[in-house]
């Protein structure tokens, strides 16, 4: 893509009152834009994001055997009354509109599928089933103060499952939690699993992924190795304590929760009427699980870990382009001018070539000062130059965004590099 037809143009400064990194990071550089506290419109750099991380949840979710289905955002009241969440719980926090009935705007969608699914299981051999959605959520939330990482419209990947057994829930949920495992690290973070409160559904824990950030607005008690982690919520143990697990001593520190999952047991079953025939001839409610990962917010978490004082470092995974092509114009000359620009034609078509995506900074106004400055805020992982004196030497400076120090590669042999160096960084 030619950065001279992207629509949006960097900013220098932050925005007006803005707190959050990535909310900040992520309006400057031109990936969203703000249009009241907590909601955001995705521009052209920001929607490739979101859609990668799009693609790798659904890739995992496909691996666990999840059919996607797409739930309407509107929803019955009449269904909500059933489970009491019309007023309490998370009802607390969905819009309602008043039509002619009253709706509400789907914070979540636990109802909804269970009635739908109430219409299409009947026996025991009829499960069990994995249903998933990746879908506009919204929520009424007094905080929106966190860019991404807190909205009252975002994006979220929701999976429920149901199941005939309890054991055969377990196994489920196990599996789930290696593909969160998997969907964490594919994006750039490290995810710790954390014990949570059972909020009702379970007298257990409920899980949480929380990746570890200043940004985060959640306190965890964790062990350095791995072993253990709970919510300073329900934790029976404290910084400096010994792990229950391996007896390291355990630290505290705050997150970002970028997915949860519950055992839901037969609450949403048994009130929306969701039953199944066993074996035995007996009626049986469904037992259930839910798993949600925010999309959304795993975009302003990508940010919160990965940025430094000039700008966002993109894991290459979710990278809006794999690289940031610049043209560096130096000379007054036209001649050299028009040599130089066709010299970084030439790269453009070759990357394209190789199936590299690039966003070809090929903007006839800009010193190269504001060029790099641009290539570091919006962070895109590789960036090569091509300039007057490279070109001399038939070569090209590439850099990494997290590296210090660039390498030079002969034109003529660029493509052996791309297919060596770059296919290493997709996931
Ligand atoms: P939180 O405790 O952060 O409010 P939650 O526990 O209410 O979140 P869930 O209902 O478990 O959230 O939603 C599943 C996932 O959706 C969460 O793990 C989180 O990653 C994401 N999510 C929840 N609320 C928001 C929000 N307001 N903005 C962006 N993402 C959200
Ligand atoms: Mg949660």
């Amino acid at each position: 893509m030619l950065q001279s037809r992207l629509f949006t143009k960097t900013k220098r400064e932050s925005p007006k009152g803005e707190k959050s990194v990535n909310a900040i990071l992520l309006q400057r550089a031109g990936f969203c834009y703000k249009e009241m506290a907590g909601v955001y419109t995705y521009l052209p750099l920001g929607l490739r994001v979101l859609r990668k991380i799009e693609r790798i949840v659904r890739e995992e979710m496909e691996n666990v055997s999840g059919q996607e289905i797409l739930m309407s955002v509107l929803q019955p009241k009449s269904l909500w009354l059933k489970t009491g969440r019309w007023k309490e719980g998370i009802g607390e926090v969905m819009y309602k509109c008043k039509g002619k009935e009253e709706i509400g705007l789907g914070p979540t969608h636990e109802e909804m599928l269970t009635d739908i699914v109430r219409n299409y299981i009947h026996s025991f051999e009829d499960l069990p089933v994995y249903i998933y959605q990746i879908q506009t959520k919204f929520r009424k939330e007094p905080r929106a103060r966190s860019g991404l990482i807190r909205g009252r419209e975002f994006e979220m990947k929701d999976l429920y499952s149901f199941h005939q057994s309890e054991s055969d829930f377990k196994k489920y949920y196990k599996k789930v939690q290696k593909a969160y495992f998997k969907i964490f690290r594919r994006c750039g973070l490290k995810a710790i699993l954390t014990e949570a409160s059972g909020v009702g559904f379970t007298k257990g824990y409920t899980h949480e992924f929380q990746v570890l950030s200043a940004a985060g607005e959640d306190t965890i008690v964790y062990c350095p190795k791995g072993h253990f982690s709970q919510n300073k919520e329900v934790a029976k143990f404290q910084a400096g304590d010994n792990c229950p697990v391996c007896g390291e001593k355990l630290l505290q520190g705050k997150a970002i929760e970028v997915g949860n999952i519950f055992p839901l047991g037969v609450k949403y079953s048994q009130s929306i009427g969701a039953f199944f025939q066993d074996r035995d001839g007996k009626k049986k409610p469904i037992i259930m699980g839910c798993y949600g990962v925010g999309i959304s917010r795993l975009m302003g978490a990508i940010v919160e870990v990965h940025h430094d004082g000039k700008g966002i470092i993109w894991p290459g995974s979710v990278s809006p382009f794999d690289v940031h092509l610049l043209s560096l114009q130096l000379s007054n000359k036209m001649s050299q001018r028009e040599k130089l620009e066709k010299a970084a034609k030439k790269v453009y078509r070759i990357l394209q070539k190789q199936n590299v995506d690039v966003l070809y900074d090929d903007r006839k106004n800009k010193s190269p000062g504001e060029k790099f400055a641009d290539a570091d805020l919006i962070g895109i992982p590789y960036r090569i130059v091509v300039s007057d004196r490279m070109l001399r030497k038939q070569s090209v400076e590439i850099k990494r965004r997290d590296k210090k120090i660039a390498r030079f590669v002969k034109i003529k042999q660029l493509p052996a590099f791309l297919r060596k160096n770059l296919r290493l960084n997709k996931t």
